[in-house]
């Protein structure tokens, strides 16, 4: 299998800023509600970690969605994820079963190096796609490697793509439209499951997919930090959607997740950690980057929030998982 090479302007800094900045809001956000004097009043209900983390549990999790090229970047790790895993071992939980690498840059499509190391591994699956934050990098050269990446035995899925309206993106609406729509059509093409980044912009997203897919097409909606108002819109517009919920749950400040959380049905629930991102609030604040094994967080809060077992949220995720990405 041979990959073009392309001369790419990209930085080589990694996309997701935008979720970087959600952390920032978040922590402040958090700041400020620990200082409220009402703050016992509608808390959220604390989880224990222990009792999930030693779980022996019939299905385990598997990490929806995270970046193991950014992770290993800014850990500045050398050597595979056996190794990673092997180094931080005691982070790990006894359900951690494996993990969705998404490769959202698209000037590491086609370095191969960067992914197929990641992608060889074992029970670690692959998606591509071009983040809106990089629109404007989009073009026919991009498009070639992306396809070529996809026809990689162990990819699962096509994304993270979509649109990102926060002030962080710079990408022009326009371009973010036409980037999406071209990697629509690539996935309905070949059949391709779609990871969709949406921010601020559910609107245009809904129409712009409703234009392009079957109503009854299979995807996962990452890292939802909308409104429950807005959960409800996509779940009655695309039945067959997955809903991503990451560690932005375990915080108190983070009211509309709780509410998604809580009501959103578990035959439509996925844990991911959009690692290196969003650390579980009970962590110490000495731990910079999450990763894949911390979506037990995710689960534990969920559950919690609920009033189910721990193993419920596995057990629906889990086979959730199974389903999006064809495993
Ligand atoms: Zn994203
Ligand atoms: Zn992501």
């Amino acid at each position: 299998m041979s990959f073009p090479h392309h001369s790419s302007h990209d930085s080589d800094n990694d996309c997701c800023n935008c979720c970087e900045m959600i952390e920032e809001r978040l922590k402040y956000a958090e700041n400020s509600y620990t200082r409220k004097s009402n703050r016992k009043m509608n808390r959220l209900p604390r989880y224990y970690i222990l009792p999930a983390f030693i779980l022996k549990s019939n299905t385990g999790f598997i990490d929806s969605h995270c970046h193991l090229d950014f992770l290993f970047n800014r850990m500045k790790f050398v050597g595979t994820y056996a190794d990673y895993r092997i180094k931080h071992k005691a982070t790990f939980p006894n359900n951690y079963r494996g993990c969705i690498a998404v490769f959202c840059k698209p000037s590491t499509f086609s370095k191969v190096p960067i992914w197929q190391k990641h992608l060889d591994q074992e029970n670690v699956w692959g998606a591509f796609g071009c983040h809106p934050h990089h629109a404007t990098a989009y073009n026919d050269c991009i498009e070639e490697s992306l396809k070529i990446a996809l026809t990689y035995p162990k990819v699962r899925a096509l994304g993270e793509i979509g649109l990102d309206y926060s002030s962080r993106n710079k990408c022009p609406k326009e371009i973010q439209h036409r980037v999406l729509r071209r990697q629509l059509k690539i996935a309905f093409e070949t059949r391709f499951r779609v990871v969709i980044h949406c921010r601020d912009a559910n609107k245009d997203c809904i129409d712009i997919l409703r234009e392009l897919l079957p109503k009854d097409y299979v995807f996962h909606l990452h890292c939802f930090t909308d409104s429950w108002y807005w959960a409800q819109k996509w779940l009655k517009t695309f039945p067959n959607v997955f809903i991503g919920i990451t560690n932005l749950v375990t915080y108190n400040s983070a009211k509309l997740t709780h509410e998604v959380a809580k009501k959103i049905p578990l035959n439509h629930l996925l844990l991911e950690t959009d690692a290196p991102y969003f650390v579980p609030r009970k962590i110490s604040k000495r731990i910079r980057w999450s990763h894949p094994g911390m979506a037990i967080h995710v689960a534990a809060q969920i559950a919690s929030l609920r009033n189910i077992t721990v193993e419920e949220v596995l057990y629906w995720t889990h086979k959730n998982t199974i389903i999006m990405y064809e495993l």
